[in-house]
């Protein structure tokens, strides 16, 4: 059933009013009814939390919602539960990703047909070969190299093998940049993986101002899109769908990844060496 926002939004402006927050620092009811909109299209807010709920049961759900949502940013927030502005300003701003959730490549013909791998490409079982066709700047760094860091903090925590490829022919990802939705807000968008044998797509906004952090950050975000993972509403992990502290997965994160592609494999070279009794005659 879907969320009556415009009566929650009324809601939580009163709670906002009897908090007795300062009027300037309030948000319009129209800004609070797209804010909680947009909590439920985070899967922040659920159908379930708020039906058949009225009044104060109502507001409490919200507020922990509200909550979550605060945490979720990273520090960014002060946790009060309270929707005031900054939250508000921050859900719409804050950058963020919106993955291309729905498996579009399963579901699009067309995508399906213009992208499939070849069946003479053969890939290893939890192999990755990206394909760079373009990358944004980024304020005094190399993106490739902060790349190519993105794709080592994921094999570092799962049996993932992922190496750049100049043969498109031969790739299973493409790493592009494009025009998304203008500065803030996306920041960028992948799709849901495993890659299999279509051919799958990260890009970057092109209108997005990249420092070093913010472009590895959301290039490891966008990158556990790629190897199937999905939005994370605990807070601190880095599949939250909005830029907090975290550039590498968190241990979340982390489990998730090795369910899916196995856990790392532990190098010969730290195996303990075998001891071989030595026979004292
Ligand atoms: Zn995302």
């Amino acid at each position: 059933m879907a969320i009556d926002f415009k009566n929650l939004a009324t809601l939580v402006l009163k709670d906002v009013v009897d908090s007795g927050l300062a009027e300037k620092f309030r948000p319009k009811l129209a800004d609070l009814e797209r804010g909680l909109k947009r909590l439920s299209d985070d899967k922040i807010l659920l159908p379930e939390d708020v039906q058949g709920k009225k009044g104060k049961t109502l507001l409490i759900a919200v507020r922990k919602a509200v909550e979550l949502a605060q945490k979720t940013a990273g520090g960014s927030l002060t946790v009060d539960s309270l929707f005031g502005m900054q939250t508000l300003s921050w859900l719409e701003f804050g950058t963020r990703c919106l993955g291309r959730a729905l498996k579009e490549w399963e579901n699009d013909p067309v995508y399906r047909q213009e992208n499939s791998i070849p069946s003479n490409v053969k890939f290893g079982k939890l192999e990755i070969r990206y394909f760079i066709e373009k990358l944004p700047l980024v304020q005094t760094s190399d993106p490739r190299k902060l790349l190519e860091q993105a794709w080592q903090s994921w094999m570092d925590v799962c049996g993932l093998t992922a190496t750049e490829t100049d043969d498109f022919d031969r790739c299973n990802v493409v790493i592009t940049t494009q025009q998304i939705d203008g500065i803030s807000n996306i920041l960028a968008d992948a799709h849901i993986g495993p890659p299999e044998r279509v051919r799958l797509q990260l890009r970057f906004d092109q209108d997005e101002v990249f420092d070093e952090f913010r472009f590895e950050a959301t290039a490891c975000h966008e990158i556990g899109h790629l190897l199937g993972l999905g939005h994370s509403t605990q807070p601190g992990n880095l599949m939250n769908s909005s830029l907090g502290q975290l550039k590498k997965p968190g241990p979340e994160d982390a489990m998730l990844a090795a369910q899916e592609w196995g856990a790392r494999p532990t190098p010969a070279e730290i195996l303990p060496t075998p001891v071989v009794p030595r026979v004292v005659r």
